[in-house]
Formats: structure tokens, C-alpha cells, sequence
């Protein structure tokens, strides 16, 4: 076994970290992070100290830790078939079946899924496919996407201008033409806070409605949003606003991509958010859940209305000149499919569903009437937390104060607690894994008052 120091070195001088401070982490000015082993919602590092992991790695590994059904699973794949590819009819047993899977849980207007292998590259996925399908149906000029601020997408070039955060933009030369952002609905946010919900709303649908005019519908291909923001601070939608957006989608013919990567298999405490929030989409992306993240694994699930031009497409043109070396990888198909069967086994979302409404109330019961903390949120297993310097006005901190970031370090270095700073704001984000327990739940709120105590007195 290598020896710390060696690891921390090689590390330093070796590994180009993602989402990192580059510098400072080459420099040694922040930890080697080790992770070697990990059973249920714990994680243990490298000298053996065990986390309690509220945010499930990156809200994925929704089944928990150490599963061996889906660790014997690819195990067995690997020795019996490691790769085929799925090109020209080709396909596994494990690929075929799990796509079977996925639309017997999907929405009943889907038709297909195509297979990718994370959230980025399935959205990159759904914008060509959006893009041939207007070629098809002779409009080539209605190519626009519209995202919304705070929106999470992914980190491509054309996933990167969709998410709505600057950091992913800033010195990369991003949004791409064509790429476009509207109004987040994050009523806490909201620029006027005499407005009600049902006010914001409408506010958010005439936000919608004048880019549409401004453009011309005739320019636009489809608006993608998550049915709860996730990375862009937890948010999920005032109530009416997914119902008021797709009225005015379905009226300018604009498809609807719904980004399920972090609400898909459960995470709401229903199969989809589609199913949540009543969404009709024309495309469901899916990563994250669809493995519990134990092989890399994506897809695109794909309407009917959207497949039937696909298929025309292919009939005037050849075969569909898209695909990747490793869609419907076997080894990350049988992850899905053991993973699946045991979401389904162990009611796993029927636990978000009841444990993640406890943790969401005890949170807000410990936190809420701090000053400093100026909302609680959540639905299902996914809830945050909004710390503000001054509650009435809900004024920011400064950003250089690092608030979020100091108390999710506080948080894991008192109690062993990982909840995430989410990237914009101070906002600390739970994504626990769905099999938590109201115990375990109990700690991690314990320990986050604690942790805010320490911080803000
Ligand atoms: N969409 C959403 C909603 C996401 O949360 C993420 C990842 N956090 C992505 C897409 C991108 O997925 P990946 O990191 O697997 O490329």
C-alpha cells in the first residue's frame, strides 16, 4: 500500500482535479482527500475516518454505499461480456432490458431511451436530437434553446452555456450563440417581495413570454429546465409554475426538455419529477440515479411525437450520424438494472419520500428561527438551507466571507458531517442517500445546528 505522503504527491503533481482550486491545490493549500471504502450513508477515508455522506457523493449514489446485488452484478457482466458496442442494431441483454425498465417507470407518452454515459453528454445528446428534428420538419431556423439562470446542465460546450451559473461560463469563452437564459423561479429570490406566488409566477411566465416574442417562436427548439434546481441552489418551484410554463411552450410549439439527472428514480420521492410536477416532457435526461452512480451511465428518453420524426429522419437521410464507443456500456447497463431491482425491493422511494419529509422538518425546526438563516427547503431527499446576513431584507454575505463553504467545513471537521456548499450563494445543500435512516437523519441536523452555531453564534 503507498504510503501517504507519496499519495499526497503524486496527487499534487499528477491529477487535474474537477471543480478544484487548481493552484491552490497543487500548492498543498488544500487537502488530499482520499476516499477508500464506504458502506451505506458512510464513507471512510484513507486513515479510517467515517463521514456521514448527506449529499450521497454527488447526489448519486441514491441506494447508498456498498451494495453487492449491483457490485456482483457488474462483476458478472465484466466476466461474461466487459464491452459490445450498440451501433447498427448491436446490443446486450443488460442494455435491452434496461431500457425496458426505464420506460415501463417513465412517463406514457416515451417511447425510446438512447444511452450515454453522464448527464453532460445526454444533454448534448438532447440538443442535437431537438436540433435534427426541427431540420426534419423543414425549419431549420428554430434551433434557440432557452435555459433558465441557475440552471445545471452540465459542463460541455453547449451543456456548459446551458447551465445558468457564471462560474461555468466565466473564461471559457461561454454561452455559445443560441443559447439562452431566462428567469429562475426561486421565489425566495424574487425581485419584489410584495409579490405572491401566483404573482411571481405570472412574473416568470411574461419573462418567458417576452424572450419568445423578442426572438420570434420561429427561432426557438425547446426550453430545458430540472424540475427542482438543483446545483443552482435546491430550489424548487413555486406552486402553478411548471403547469404556466408548458401553456406557453405547448402554444409556441417549443419542446420541453425535462433534466432529471438529479430527480430521476426517486430522488423527489417519486419515480420522476415529471410524475411530481405534472410535466409533459418531449425528452427526460437521466444519469445519476439510473446506476446509483456505480458505473458511469445517462440517457435520453425520448417521446414518441419526438421519435416518430426521428425515424423519418433516418429514412430520408441514413442511419443517424450520432453515437459514442460507449453508449449502453453492458458493464454500467447491468449496474442500472440490479440497481433499479433494488429501489424497487427495498421501497427505497417510498423511504425518500417519508424519511426525507422528517429530515426536511427537523431542519427547518432546528434552523428556521436562526437570524441568519433565511429559508429551509427541500422536497423528497434534496433540501437546503439559505443563510443571509440580515433575514428581513435577505441582503447576501459577502461573497468573500465564504459563509456556505465555512460551514460545510465546520460541519465535516465537528461531527463528520458532508452536506455541500453549493456553487452560488450560501446555500448548504443535502442530498442524503434514499436509504437514511430518521436516526441518521437526526445527526445530520444535529450536527448542521452545530455547525451554524460554530459559524454565526
Ligand atoms: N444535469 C443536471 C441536472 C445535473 O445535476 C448534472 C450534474 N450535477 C448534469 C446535468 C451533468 O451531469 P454530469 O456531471 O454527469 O455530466
Amino acid at each position: 500500500m503507498l504510503k501517504n505522503d507519496q499519495l499526497d504527491s503524486w496527487d499534487r503533481e499528477n491529477f487535474f482535479h474537477p471543480s478544484t482550486h487548481l493552484a491552490q491545490h497543487a500548492r498543498g493549500e488544500s487537502p488530499s482527500r482520499v476516499i477508500k471504502t464506504a458502506s451505506g450513508v458512510y464513507i471512510e477515508d484513507r486513515d479510517g475516518n467515517k463521514m456521514l455522506d448527506a449529499f450521497a457523493g454527488l447526489y448519486c449514489v441514491n441506494v447508498g454505499y456498498g451494495r453487492t446485488e449491483i457490485a456482483d452484478a457488474i462483476a458478472a457482466q465484466a466476466s461474461e461480456l466487459a464491452y459490445y458496442h450498440s451501433y447498427v442494431g448491436h446490443g446486450t441483454e443488460a442494455s435491452i432490458t434496461l431500457s425496458k425498465m426505464i420506460l415501463d417507470r417513465a412517463p406514457a407518452n416515451m417511447s425510446k431511451v438512447y444511452f450515454g454515459l453522464g448527464g453532460s453528454d445526454a444533454n448534448e445528446t438532447n440538443v442535437k436530437l431537438v436540433w435534427y428534428y426541427n431540420n426534419i420538419l423543414g425549419r431549420p431556423e428554430k434551433k434557440k434553446i432557452i435555459s433558465r439562470w441557475r440552471g445545471y446542465h452540465g459542463s460541455g460546450l453547449v451543456t456548459g452555456s446551458l447551465t445558468g451559473l457564471e462560474l461555468f461560463h466565466k473564461k471559457f469563452d461561454l454561452p455559445l450563440d443560441n443559447i439562452l437564459h431566462t428567469e429562475a423561479p426561486y421565489y425566495y429570490r424574487r425581485a419584489n417581495l410584495d409579490q405572491t406566488e401566483e404573482q411571481f409566477v405570472a412574473h416568470c411566465v411574461a419573462a418567458l413570454e417576452e424572450m419568445i416574442d423578442r426572438e420570434g417562436a420561429d427561432t426557438i427548439a425547446a426550453f430545458i429546465g430540472e424540475p427542482v434546481l438543483g446545483t443552482g441552489g435546491i430550489v424548487p418551484p413555486p406552486a402553478g409554475y411548471w403547469a404556466a410554463i408548458q401553456a406557453v411552450l405547448k402554444k409556441h410549439d417549443i419542446l420541453l426538455i425535462a433534466d432529471e439527472v438529479v430527480t430521476g428514480f426517486g430522488r423527489l420521492g417519486s419515480m420522476f419529477g415529471s410524475d411530481h410536477y405534472g410535466l409533459e416532457a418531449d425528452i427526460i435526461t437521466i444519469a445519476k440515479g439510473l446506476t446509483s452512480a456505480y458505473a458511469p451511465l445517462s440517457g435520453s428518453i425520448i417521446s414518441d411525437k419526438v421519435w416518430k420524426v426521428l425515424e423519418q429522419g433516418t429514412d430520408e437521410n441514413g442511419p443517424i450520424g450520432h453515437g459514442w464507443t460507449y453508449s449502453a456500456h453492458p458493464i454500467g447497463a447491468a449496474a442500472g438494472v440490479a440497481n433499479l431491482k433494488l429501489i424497487d425491493s427495498l421501497n427505497l422511494i417510498e423511504n425518500a419520500s417519508s424519511v426525507g419529509g422528517y429530515f426536511r422538518s427537523a431542519l427547518a425546526d432546528a434552523l428556521q428561527d436562526h437570524p441568519n438563516v433565511g429559508e429551509v427547503r427541500g422536497e423528497g431527499m434534496l433540501a437546503a438551507v439559505e443563510f443571509v446576513r440580515d433575514k428581513d431584507s435577505r441582503t447576501f454575505f459577502d461573497a468573500a466571507d465564504k459563509i456556505g463553504p465555512q460551514i460545510s467545513a465546520k460541519l465535516l471537521e465537528q461531527d463528520s458531517v458532508i452536506a455541500r456548499a453549493m456553487p452560488q450563494g450560501d446555500i448548504l445543500g443535502f442530498a442524503p442517500p434514499f436509504c437514511l435512516s430518521r436516526e441518521e437523519a437526526d445527526t445530520v441536523v444535529a450536527a448542521t445546528q452545530r455547525a451554524v452555531t460554530a459559524v454565526l453564534g
